[in-house]
């Protein structure tokens, strides 16, 4: 069935699966993606949304790249809300509410049309291995398919063993079979292993619910959307709704902890510690009488509903019984019952920034098994692997994206140089250079870098580059354009700012706190200027942030390009730590293992003092 040596092989089709297959295959590589269900191409395992804090700026960024995420959110989404719109443009975070089904539905049709994809539904249980080089997956049927490198994106599916109450059952996520044999094979190989946890909360009928009780929570009056492409904006819009806990759900909750697998130690690993289970939300913050929960369709035209903030491993029956008690869910009725599920990962300090492991050439490791939390880190590491995947094929320099260029950037070099114990989930308080990486630049900083490498069209290059050329243009305009007291004291009046006597530059009005562009689109000569040059939303939001935000990018830039310095100082490979005595144990020890490529990476691992540094750097002068 499979005589051809394929390019790459990407072992599991999630978030992160999808995304790698994609690239590789967009880029002119010959990919077979193998998964265990053909039927759950794209399934979103737990929440059906996409983005939000710091994470909705990682789908603009792959979109920016030329991925798929973000034009499969636009089309699948149900709801868009622009989180955190109140403060600084460094925090504004895109958030869609998806139609699960769709958004599979859109994966596979978007990667069913991708030249240069071959599917192939089956368990991969072991790789090929010659001359330390991945050449290929086994199958457990016992097929052999050949390959130039291999993508193993397998999720939460490695060992995994799902638990509700006292109940276990070997599986990757509700009603699907783990995956057995990959962990054993590189464990014997030398690799480390752990385990992590996650959790998710019941699906209940959505016509059992009394909405009337609740509070709706409808998405922004007027919707944008994650790509930079020409995917529509939502017209019409679901609601979700917000109910809340009480003391009386959580005494019920409270009579099935002796059956919680969290709290018996049947469950021993970490989990995603910003996500708690509605168990470990009583047992720690004990103080609190409630606590939210958001009520969530799951698609256009189902009835089902997803119970965000309700995520359990309590027995089902608990579940139910507490849920019956909170404000509006009375009656409700269970689709699925919450669980939990533990999962083999492997600690990514044993990665390379490509995402290629150390110890196994042409292997590449994307998505929850390098420890990661969330659809949108896993989507991302896929692009990456996928790309550098690609690319080292083609013998061509490695993709990387640096800390001050990308989230992604920042989440790989964390992943690689810390490492994790617990599922990690990106913030936005995880990078330095956060004013510099917005949602509403990841195409000005990333398109033309994905053109490069032959991922982004031509297409996506031009719309950018009109963008800045537009904002560009009309930054100018605020600059060399001066406005009368009479037309802009109504507007400083209203936002409470001191009133001016003479004209001056609208640079200087618009720099004024509280002064927006809906302020200054109320001035003829703005509006008349941006109806001439028909500047669109986008461009209106970049220049709004280039006008009001420009002393804080230009220092931040500036700190950034200092620290490049370091970034620039590379260290040999394999070098000998154990030469330098003067290096602290701790420090030696770290070195040797994550093998840092330059002094600034070497100067993030935690444990290491300024004094380590000193003494690399000393040494790497001499
Ligand atoms: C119960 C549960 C709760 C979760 N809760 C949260 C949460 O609260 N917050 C959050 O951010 N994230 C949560 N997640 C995690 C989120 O689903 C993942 O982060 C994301 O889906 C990871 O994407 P991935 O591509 O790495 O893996 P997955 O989406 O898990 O996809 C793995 C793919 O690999 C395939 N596969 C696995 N092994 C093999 C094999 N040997 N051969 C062939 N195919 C294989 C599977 O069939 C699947 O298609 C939860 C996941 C689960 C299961």
């Amino acid at each position: 069935m499979f005589d051809k040596e394929y390019d790459v092989i990407v072992v599991g089709a999630g978030h992160a699966g999808c995304e790698a297959a994609a690239a590789a295959a967009n880029m002119g590589s010959k990919v077979l993606l193998v998964t265990m269900n053909l039927q759950t191409i794209g399934q979103m395992s737990c929440n059906p949304a996409m983005g939000g804090i710091a994470k909705g700026q990682i789908v603009r960024e792959i979109d920016a790249l030329g991925g798929y995420s973000g034009i499969i959110s636009d089309k699948s989404a149900i709801q868009f809300k622009m989180l955190n719109k109140s403060k600084g443009p460094a925090m504004w975070s895109p958030r869609t509410q998806n139609d699960r089904m769709r958004f599979a539905e859109e994966w596979r049709l978007a990667l069913e049309s991708t030249p240069n994809v071959d599917f192939y539904q089956e368990m991969v249980s072991g790789l090929i291995i010659e001359s330390g080089k991945a050449c290929g997956v086994k199958t457990s049927l016992g097929i052999s398919i050949k390959s130039k490198s291999v993508v193993l994106t397998n999720g939460t599916f490695l060992n995994g063993l799902i638990h509700i109450g006292d109940k276990q059952l070997g599986g990757g996520r509700a009603g699907e079979k783990a995956s057995t044999g990959i962990t054993e094979q590189l464990v014997q190989l030398g690799f480390e292993s752990g385990r992590m946890k996650t959790g998710t909360p019941p699906r209940v009928d959505g016509r059992s619910l009394d909405y009337t009780k609740m509070i709706v929570q409808p998405g922004d009056l007027i919707p944008e959307k994650f790509s930079y492409s020409n995917t529509k904006s939502l017209v019409n819009q679901r609601d979700c709704h917000m109910s809340h806990t009480s003391e009386l759900v959580h005494d019920l909750l409270r009579e099935g902890f002796d059956r919680s697998p969290m709290f018996n130690g049947r469950i021993k690993s970490l989990g995603p510690r910003y996500c708690p289970s509605i168990e470990d939300k009583i047992n720690r913050f004990s103080d609190k009488n409630s606590h939210q929960l958001f009520v969530e369709p799951e698609g256009w035209d189902t009835v089902e509903v997803y119970v965000n903030g309700f995520s359990t491993s309590l027995p089902e029956d608990v579940q139910f019984k507490a849920l019956r008690s909170v404000v509006g869910f009375e009656n409700v009725k269970f689709f699925r019952p919450g669980y939990a599920i533990e999962y083999d990962y492997f600690p990514p300090i044993q990665l390379k920034h490509t995402l290629e492991t150390k110890l196994v050439n042409n292997l590449y490791f994307a998505g929850q098994i390098n420890g990661t939390t969330g659809y949108e880190e896993a989507a991302s590491q896929g692009l990456m692997a996928g790309i550098n995947a690609h690319l080292k094929q083609n013998e061509k320099e490695d993709f990387i994206l640096k800390r001050d260029e990308a989230y992604i950037g920042v989440l790989i070099d964390d992943l690689i140089t810390k490492g994790t114990e617990e599922p990690y989930r990106m913030f936005t308080s995880r990078a330095e250079y956060r004013t510099l990486l917005r949602q509403d630049n990841a195409d000005l900083r990333l398109t033309p870098k994905g053109f490069q490498i032959g991922l982004a069209t031509e297409d996506r290059l031009k719309r950018m580059e009109e963008k800045q050329s537009k904002s560009d243009l009309f930054v100018k305009f605020f600059k060399d354009t001066s406005v009368l007291p009479d037309q802009i004291n109504p507007i400083l009046e209203s936002v409470n700012s001191s009133l001016v006597k003479q004209s001056d530059k609208m640079f200087k009005s618009f720099s004024r706190p509280n002064v927006t562009m809906k302020h200054m689109l109320q001035i003829d000569t703005v509006s008349d200027f941006v109806a001439e040059h028909n500047l669109d939303r986008e461009v209106l939001e970049q220049t709004e942030v280039q006008v009001k935000y420009s002393g804080y990018i230009a220092k931040e830039k500036n700190n950034a390009d200092k620290l490049q310095r370091l970034e620039n100082v590379k260290i040999p490979a394999n070098f000998d730590y154990t030469q330098l005595k003067s290096l602290s144990y701790e420090a030696r020890e770290k070195f040797s293992k994550i093998q840092p490529v330059t002094i600034s990476q070497a100067s993030r691992i935690s444990g290491v003092s300024p004094s380590d540094i000193s003494v690399l750097l000393v040494f790497l002068g001499r």
